[in-house]
Protein backbone atom coordinates (compact mmCIF):
# COMPACT_ATOMS: atom_id res chain seq x y z
CA UNK A 1 0.00 0.00 0.00
CA UNK A 2 1.36 2.90 -0.91
CA UNK A 3 -0.25 6.21 0.95
CA UNK A 4 0.92 9.52 -0.51
CA UNK A 5 -0.19 13.21 0.05
CA UNK A 6 -1.29 15.25 -3.22
CA UNK A 7 0.22 18.75 -3.12
CA UNK A 8 3.79 19.24 -2.96
CA UNK A 9 4.59 15.03 -2.98
CA UNK A 10 2.30 13.36 -5.28
CA UNK A 11 1.66 16.09 -7.88
CA UNK A 12 5.65 17.46 -6.79
CA UNK A 13 8.40 17.58 -8.80
CA UNK A 14 9.50 18.16 -12.71
CA UNK A 15 6.50 16.92 -15.28
CA UNK A 16 8.55 14.38 -16.77
CA UNK A 17 9.54 12.30 -13.52
CA UNK A 18 5.37 12.31 -12.51
CA UNK A 19 3.98 11.58 -15.96
CA UNK A 20 6.39 8.24 -15.65
CA UNK A 21 4.91 7.98 -12.35
CA UNK A 22 1.94 8.17 -12.67
CA UNK A 23 1.70 5.79 -15.80
CA UNK A 24 3.69 2.93 -13.15
CA UNK A 25 0.59 3.70 -11.22
CA UNK A 26 -1.67 2.65 -13.55
CA UNK A 27 0.43 -0.04 -14.61
CA UNK A 28 0.51 -1.51 -11.05
CA UNK A 29 -3.04 -0.73 -10.13
CA UNK A 30 -3.40 -4.75 -9.09
CA UNK A 31 -0.30 -4.57 -7.28
CA UNK A 32 0.03 -1.11 -5.52
CA UNK A 33 -2.78 -0.30 -3.09
CA UNK A 34 -2.88 3.87 -4.04
CA UNK A 35 -3.94 5.92 -1.13
CA UNK A 36 -4.47 9.68 -1.12
CA UNK A 37 -3.41 11.10 2.05
CA UNK A 38 -4.50 15.29 2.26
CA UNK A 39 -5.58 18.34 3.59
CA UNK A 40 -8.21 18.65 0.71
CA UNK A 41 -11.72 18.25 0.90
CA UNK A 42 -13.31 15.50 -1.59
CA UNK A 43 -14.74 18.54 -3.84
CA UNK A 44 -11.43 19.74 -4.41
CA UNK A 45 -9.55 15.68 -4.85
CA UNK A 46 -12.60 15.22 -7.58
CA UNK A 47 -11.46 18.89 -9.47
CA UNK A 48 -8.18 18.26 -9.19
CA UNK A 49 -8.42 14.40 -10.86
CA UNK A 50 -10.44 16.20 -13.57
CA UNK A 51 -7.89 18.62 -13.64
CA UNK A 52 -4.92 16.19 -13.95
CA UNK A 53 -6.07 13.62 -16.37
CA UNK A 54 -4.31 15.01 -18.79
CA UNK A 55 -0.80 14.01 -16.82
CA UNK A 56 -2.83 10.68 -16.67
CA UNK A 57 -3.38 10.70 -12.95
CA UNK A 58 -5.69 7.92 -12.31
CA UNK A 59 -8.45 8.07 -9.20
CA UNK A 60 -6.77 5.83 -6.37
CA UNK A 61 -8.24 3.41 -4.62
CA UNK A 62 -9.01 4.83 -1.25
CA UNK A 63 -9.17 8.16 -0.30
CA UNK A 64 -7.88 9.80 3.32
CA UNK A 65 -9.01 13.55 3.07
CA UNK A 66 -9.45 16.88 5.13
CA UNK A 67 -6.53 15.93 7.14
CA UNK A 68 -7.87 12.81 8.09
CA UNK A 69 -11.34 13.73 9.21
CA UNK A 70 -12.84 11.56 5.72
CA UNK A 71 -12.53 8.04 4.59
CA UNK A 72 -13.22 7.45 0.72
CA UNK A 73 -13.44 5.04 -2.21
CA UNK A 74 -10.95 6.50 -4.64
CA UNK A 75 -12.88 6.03 -7.73
CA UNK A 76 -16.73 7.18 -6.58
CA UNK A 77 -15.38 9.52 -4.10
CA UNK A 78 -17.83 8.55 -1.74
CA UNK A 79 -17.52 8.34 2.44
CA UNK A 80 -17.20 4.96 4.40
CA UNK A 81 -19.60 5.67 6.49
CA UNK A 82 -17.98 2.83 9.07
CA UNK A 83 -14.92 4.75 9.09
CA UNK A 84 -16.65 8.16 9.51
CA UNK A 85 -18.75 7.14 12.87
CA UNK A 86 -15.54 7.53 15.72
CA UNK A 87 -14.40 10.63 13.79
CA UNK A 88 -18.20 11.83 13.44
CA UNK A 89 -18.58 11.34 17.22
CA UNK A 90 -15.44 13.97 18.67
CA UNK A 91 -16.91 16.22 16.33
CA UNK A 92 -20.07 16.73 17.43
CA UNK A 93 -21.26 19.89 18.25
CA UNK A 94 -17.48 21.37 17.68
CA UNK A 95 -18.44 23.76 14.68
CA UNK A 96 -21.20 25.84 17.10
CA UNK A 97 -18.87 25.84 20.28
CA UNK A 98 -15.78 27.37 18.27
CA UNK A 99 -17.50 29.88 16.58
CA UNK A 100 -17.31 33.11 18.64
CA UNK A 101 -13.79 32.39 18.92
CA UNK A 102 -12.80 31.95 15.52
CA UNK A 103 -14.91 34.75 14.55
CA UNK A 104 -12.81 38.02 12.79
CA UNK A 105 -9.97 36.65 14.16
CA UNK A 106 -6.73 39.02 12.82
CA UNK A 107 -4.59 37.18 9.86
CA UNK A 108 -7.22 34.07 9.91
CA UNK A 109 -9.79 33.56 7.04
CA UNK A 110 -11.44 30.74 5.95
CA UNK A 111 -10.64 28.30 3.49
CA UNK A 112 -13.01 28.70 0.25
CA UNK A 113 -13.38 24.81 0.18
CA UNK A 114 -16.40 22.74 2.19
CA UNK A 115 -15.12 20.77 4.62
CA UNK A 116 -16.36 18.32 6.75
CA UNK A 117 -15.77 16.96 10.36
CA UNK A 118 -12.80 20.14 10.86
CA UNK A 119 -12.89 23.52 9.59
CA UNK A 120 -9.93 24.70 7.19
CA UNK A 121 -8.22 27.95 7.05
CA UNK A 122 -5.32 30.16 5.80
CA UNK A 123 -3.20 31.87 8.15
CA UNK A 124 -0.43 34.78 8.20
CA UNK A 125 2.05 34.18 10.00
CA UNK A 126 2.76 37.94 10.80
CA UNK A 127 -0.61 38.50 11.38
CA UNK A 128 -2.06 35.61 13.21
CA UNK A 129 -1.29 35.64 16.97
CA UNK A 130 -0.98 31.71 18.21
CA UNK A 131 -2.02 32.26 21.55
CA UNK A 132 -5.60 31.44 19.97
CA UNK A 133 -4.54 27.86 20.05
CA UNK A 134 -5.04 26.74 23.56
CA UNK A 135 -8.06 28.51 24.06
CA UNK A 136 -9.51 26.47 20.78
CA UNK A 137 -7.68 23.17 21.85
CA UNK A 138 -9.46 22.97 25.38
CA UNK A 139 -13.06 22.17 23.76
CA UNK A 140 -11.24 18.84 22.68
CA UNK A 141 -9.87 19.66 19.35
CA UNK A 142 -6.00 20.08 17.60
CA UNK A 143 -5.43 22.79 15.92
CA UNK A 144 -2.46 21.99 13.05
CA UNK A 145 -0.36 24.58 11.34
CA UNK A 146 0.87 23.81 8.08
CA UNK A 147 2.98 25.01 5.10
CA UNK A 148 3.14 28.45 6.85
CA UNK A 149 -0.31 28.40 5.13
CA UNK A 150 -2.76 26.65 6.63
CA UNK A 151 -4.31 26.38 9.60
CA UNK A 152 -6.41 23.42 10.22
CA UNK A 153 -9.25 22.64 13.42
CA UNK A 154 -9.32 19.21 14.01
CA UNK A 155 -11.53 16.68 16.22
CA UNK A 156 -8.81 15.58 19.16
CA UNK A 157 -6.24 13.13 18.45
CA UNK A 158 -7.50 12.63 14.48
CA UNK A 159 -5.00 13.27 11.93
CA UNK A 160 -3.72 11.97 8.67
CA UNK A 161 -1.65 8.92 11.11
CA UNK A 162 -4.87 8.26 13.52
CA UNK A 163 -7.12 7.93 10.27
CA UNK A 164 -4.52 5.77 8.46
CA UNK A 165 -3.87 3.72 11.32
CA UNK A 166 -8.06 2.99 11.54
CA UNK A 167 -7.93 1.92 7.42
CA UNK A 168 -4.96 -0.62 7.94
CA UNK A 169 -6.62 -1.89 11.08
CA UNK A 170 -10.27 -1.81 8.97
CA UNK A 171 -8.47 -3.95 5.84
CA UNK A 172 -6.18 -5.71 7.45
CA UNK A 173 -2.38 -4.80 5.69
CA UNK A 174 0.46 -5.92 7.60
CA UNK A 175 3.01 -2.52 8.77
CA UNK A 176 5.53 -3.99 6.71
CA UNK A 177 3.63 -3.90 3.20
CA UNK A 178 3.11 0.19 3.67
CA UNK A 179 4.97 2.97 2.97
CA UNK A 180 4.20 6.61 2.97
CA UNK A 181 4.92 10.09 1.88
CA UNK A 182 4.83 13.63 2.44
CA UNK A 183 6.40 16.91 2.72
CA UNK A 184 4.24 19.20 5.06
CA UNK A 185 3.71 19.47 8.96
CA UNK A 186 0.19 17.41 8.72
CA UNK A 187 2.42 14.66 7.13
CA UNK A 188 4.36 14.40 10.68
CA UNK A 189 1.45 12.50 12.16
CA UNK A 190 2.08 9.57 9.55
CA UNK A 191 5.79 9.74 9.81
CA UNK A 192 5.17 8.99 13.59
CA UNK A 193 2.63 5.90 13.10
CA UNK A 194 6.25 4.11 12.69
CA UNK A 195 5.08 3.13 9.32
CA UNK A 196 8.08 3.12 6.09
CA UNK A 197 7.39 6.75 5.46
CA UNK A 198 9.28 9.44 2.43
CA UNK A 199 9.83 12.91 3.10
CA UNK A 200 10.58 14.12 -0.50
CA UNK A 201 13.28 16.64 -0.66
CA UNK A 202 11.17 19.50 -0.87
CA UNK A 203 9.24 19.23 1.88
CA UNK A 204 8.58 21.87 4.29
CA UNK A 205 11.78 23.31 6.65
CA UNK A 206 9.93 22.79 9.88
CA UNK A 207 9.48 19.18 8.80
CA UNK A 208 12.64 18.54 7.60
CA UNK A 209 14.04 19.36 11.11
CA UNK A 210 12.23 16.85 13.07
CA UNK A 211 13.89 14.23 10.10
CA UNK A 212 16.55 13.12 12.91
CA UNK A 213 13.35 11.71 15.29
CA UNK A 214 11.53 10.16 12.86
CA UNK A 215 13.54 6.51 12.53
CA UNK A 216 11.48 5.00 9.99
CA UNK A 217 11.59 8.09 7.87
CA UNK A 218 13.48 7.96 5.05
CA UNK A 219 14.94 11.77 3.72
CA UNK A 220 14.80 11.30 -0.25
CA UNK A 221 17.48 13.57 -2.31
CA UNK A 222 14.87 13.77 -5.17
CA UNK A 223 11.57 16.01 -5.20
CA UNK A 224 8.02 14.72 -5.43
CA UNK A 225 7.64 11.84 -7.38
CA UNK A 226 11.08 11.17 -8.06
CA UNK A 227 11.82 11.36 -4.11
CA UNK A 228 8.94 8.45 -3.84
CA UNK A 229 10.47 6.50 -6.35
CA UNK A 230 13.47 6.88 -5.00
CA UNK A 231 12.29 5.88 -1.13
CA UNK A 232 10.29 3.02 -2.33
CA UNK A 233 14.11 1.64 -3.91
CA UNK A 234 15.40 2.32 -0.19
CA UNK A 235 12.83 0.45 1.30
CA UNK A 236 13.49 -2.51 -0.76
CA UNK A 237 10.67 -2.07 -3.44
CA UNK A 238 12.60 -1.72 -6.55
CA UNK A 239 11.75 -4.70 -7.85
CA UNK A 240 8.28 -3.07 -8.65
CA UNK A 241 9.90 -0.97 -11.30
CA UNK A 242 11.95 -3.84 -13.18
MG1 LIG B 1 1.76 18.42 0.89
Amino acid sequence: MLVTDLDGTLLGGETDERLSFYSWLRRERQRVLHVFCTGRSLNSIKGLLREQRPMGLQAPHLVISDVGCTVACGTSLQPLPEMLVPIEALWRGKRRKLAPLLKDVPGLSPQPVSTDRRLGYTYQPERFDPALIPRLERHGVDCLLSGERYFDVLPAGVNKGSTLRLLLEWIGIDDGRVVTAGDSLNDLAMFETGLAGIMVANAEAALRSLLPRLPRTYGARAQGCAGIVEGLHHFGFGHLFD
